[in-house]
């Protein structure tokens, strides 16, 4: 058998069923899938095109970010310490109108997708405009996603043209390949019920995921109670929830009876913890969710809210934030938190069959990350070491497919130096913007 590459040497943490850890072995890759996983010295036997030398390397399934919105990568910084609706309403929405055109869409999630890689993730649900320029933008950076064109539509009652939308798209990019796409509305207090009952019923017919804001506000749960007399999740059950298998990004005021009626479906509640903090929407009920076996997952949102998308210090943030909440140091302990990283964001974007743990079969979607250096030496457990002490610049590596994305650090399809030259010249461009703004 002819290999394509084979990945020898480091601990490679499988997030398999048994989270079987393992020393002293080489993965062998053949046409982006993991052929095998072998002893290290039947390895040396093998020839291959590609030959990656993991020693001092943890090897980790790829990072996967279940909530993203790639393009506000140049509205990162120019409006910060506002509640969710005075940041939405009086500037990211306003600018989005004057700005999101295809070409800043494209330029946008191609240093997105940049960054994403520099901070191990291989996979994210994306909602936005324009996200056919997104799928393009992922192309060329060899990234995996589940994309969505978000929906805002407070009044009708026809999906119609997102359909359309939808079946172009899977024509253009394939369904079987690194793009899949999502049905996303955008949220209960921008898109009417009839939209989402239609929605649901779209996801179910066509097995399409659902991507949507839910329960991110005390003011949209309140609101929502006063007009609709439900809470949010029990609200969208009446539209038909259930049918579908739903993306319910940030959760942050689900009460105990909606996530008894989440923990029975196949949906998952995407926590965006930094997000929600900043823009003081409050903090996810995650030890709820544990307890009674909802699936939930990271998410870095838009970097105009996070500001970056560091999902590792995201998750380890999260995790030790929780524990002190509910004044329970071994909730979320450091191997679950990587668990919530890779396989459980996998099930979340319906991708656990094919990623999430590196497993024969799967496809090779994985990360090194050197840990010799002073601030992760003496590793006495993996898993405690990547949550807890390694930074995302130890990320040497990242494979999609079996294609290196990143290797010795640096990006191999995407140019790191003409990204940022192009973020420098939005820059000049927004803020012409925003003294034409002023002026009027
Ligand atoms: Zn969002």
């Amino acid at each position: 058998m002819k290999i394509d590459a084979i990945i020898t040497g480091g601990t490679l943490l499988t997030m398999n069923p048994a989270y079987e850890v393992l020393e002293d072995c080489a993965i062998l890759i053949k046409s982006g899938v993991i052929a095998d996983i072998v002893p290290l010295k039947k390895a040396q036997k093998i020839g291959a095109d590609k030959i990656i030398d993991a020693e001092d390397c943890l090897i980790t399934p790829g990072f996967v970010n279940t909530h993203s919105h790639l393009p506000m990568t140049y509205l990162r910084g120019l409006a910060d310490d506002l509640p969710l609706q005075r940041w939405l309403g009086e500037y990211i929405w306003p600018m989005e109108a004057k700005l999101a055109n295809e070409s800043f869409v494209y330029d946008a999630s191609v240093h997105g997708a940049a960054e994403m890689i520099k901070n191990g993730i291989t996979m994210t649900a994306d909602m936005y405009f324009h996200s056919d320029e997104t799928a393009k933008a992922l192309k060329k950076a060899g990234m995996r996603a589940l994309l969505s064109r978000v929906i805002i539509n407070p009044k009708g009652d026809n999906i119609a043209e997102e359909i359309g939308f939808l079946d172009e798209m899977r024509e253009l990019h394939g369904e079987d390949g690194l793009i899949s796409w999502a049905i996303a509305p955008h949220a209960i207090y921008t898109c009417s019920g009839k939209i989402f009952e239609a929605c649901f019923d779209y996801a179910k017919e066509s097995g399409t995921i659902l991507h949507t804001h839910l329960s991110e506000t005390k003011k949209e749960r309140d609101d929502c109670l006063d007009i609709q007399g439900l809470s949010p999740l029990f609200y969208l059950r009446k539209l038909g929830f259930e049918k579908a298998k739903c993306i319910f990004a940030h959760g942050v005021w689900l009460s105990d009876e909606e996530i008894e009626l989440l923990k029975d479906t196949s949906s998952t509640v995407s926590i965006c913890t930094q997000s929600n903090l900043k823009l003081t929407s409050g903090i996810a009920p995650l030890k709820a969710l544990t307890e009674k076996g909802a699936n939930f997952a990271f998410g870095t949102d838009g970097v105009a809210s996070n500001n970056d998308l560091d999902i590792l210090s995201e998750a380890s943030f999260t995790s030790q934030l929780h524990k002190t909440i509910n004044d329970d140091p071994q909730f979320m302990p450091a191997r679950e938190t990587l668990a919530r990283l890779t396989i459980h964001g996998a099930k979340a974007l319906g991708k656990e069959d094919i990623m999430g743990s590196i497993e024969i079969g799967k496809r090779a979607d994985l990360l090194l990350i050197n840990h010799r250096n002073l601030q992760s030496a003496n590793m006495y457990d993996p898993y405690s070491h990547l949550i807890y002490a390694i930074g995302k610049e130890q990320i040497s590596h990242v494979m999609v497919e079996g294609k290196l994305l990143l290797e010795e650090g640096r990006l191999t399809t995407l140019n790191e130096d003409s990204i940022i030259d192009r973020a420098e010249e939005y820059k000049t461009m927004i803020l012409r913007e925003i003294k034409d703004v002023d002026k009027k």
